[in-house]
Formats: C-alpha cells, sequence, structure tokens
C-alpha cells in the first residue's frame, strides 16, 4: 500500500512502474472516476518518453502506443462486457493497460494480471500494486 498525496506523485509512481512491467504483461487498474487510472497510465508512458498526449479512450475504448516496449491502453467503462472489442489481439505483443476490468469477464485470468486498486484518501490516494502470481 502507498500513499500517493498528489498528481504529481501518481505521475512518478507511473514512470517507476514503468521499468518492472513489460511486453505481454496485463495490468488491471481499478478505481472509481477521478481516483487516477488514466494519471497512473500517463506516468508510465512518460517513463516510456512517450511525447505526446494520453486521452482517456473512453470512446474509441483502446488507444495503442507504439512506444519502445508497445503499449494498449484501454478503458472498458462504456462497455458492458469486452468479449468482441478486440484487445486480446494486443495481450502478447504490447503491454497493457486496463481501466475499468470488471468488464473483461473471463477475458483474462486476474491472477495472472499485475492488480493495481487506487483508492481515495484524505486529500490523496492509497495505492495497492500486486503482481501477477507464479
Ligand atoms: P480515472 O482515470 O481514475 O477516472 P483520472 O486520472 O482521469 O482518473 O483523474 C484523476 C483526477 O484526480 C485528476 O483530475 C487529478 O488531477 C486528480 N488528482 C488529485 N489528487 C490526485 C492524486 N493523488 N493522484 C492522482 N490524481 C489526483
Ligand atoms: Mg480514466
Amino acid at each position: 500500500m502507498r500513499y500517493v498525496a498528489t498528481e504529481l506523485e501518481m505521475l512518478a509512481l507511473g514512470r517507476e512502474l514503468s521499468e518492472s512491467w513489460k511486453i505481454g504483461d496485463i495490468v488491471l487498474l481499478t478505481g472509481d472516476l477521478g481516483a487516477g487510472k488514466t494519471t497512473l497510465v500517463r506516468g508510465v508512458m512518460e517513463g516510456l518518453y512517450w511525447e505526446g498526449a494520453v486521452r482517456s479512450p473512453t470512446f474509441n475504448l483502446m488507444q495503442v502506443y507504439p512506444t519502445r516496449i508497445p503499449v494498449v491502453h484501454a478503458d472498458l467503462y462504456r462497455v458492458a462486457n469486452a468479449a468482441g472489442i478486440g484487445l486480446e489481439e494486443y495481450f502478447e505483443d504490447h503491454l497493457c493497460l486496463i481501466e475499468w476490468p470488471d468488464r473483461l469477464e473471463s477475458l483474462v485470468d486476474f491472477d495472472e494480471c499485475w492488480q493495481v486498486k487506487i483508492d481515495f484518501a484524505d486529500d490523496g490516494r492509497l495505492v495497492s500494486i500486486c503482481s501477477p502470481e507464479l
């Protein structure tokens, strides 16, 4: 559990995590609207030296970034069930960062994913990070 006081600290945590994550990893980002899931993704993309914008893919569902480690960022908020949107095509050769992973249903084995949970706490956030079970 880590206390993340500010948006800047959340970006720094994302940069830090970008060094642990690799192609083929699936990261499930859980937390209410405004918790900071997309902010964490922005930090990850900073860590991968992405210079462009990182927008929440709420309407297009997925955004692919051709960084050193290719990334797909998905936001499944508007999706009832993610089966059929083609996300699994990216699993093997991208780092997958997925907001609202409850929509994945049985598309992935949650135990094989990184699980990042963000909760509101005072003025900041509490972040728990679990690596995949071996
Ligand atoms: P989500 O993707 O979970 O809906 P966003 O990352 O889009 O959330 O938005 C988080 C919002 O909360 C941003 O407006 C950000 O500035 C604000 N914020 C305030 N404190 C923090 C913090 N400690 N960590 C992350 N975001 C924070
Ligand atoms: Mg978001």
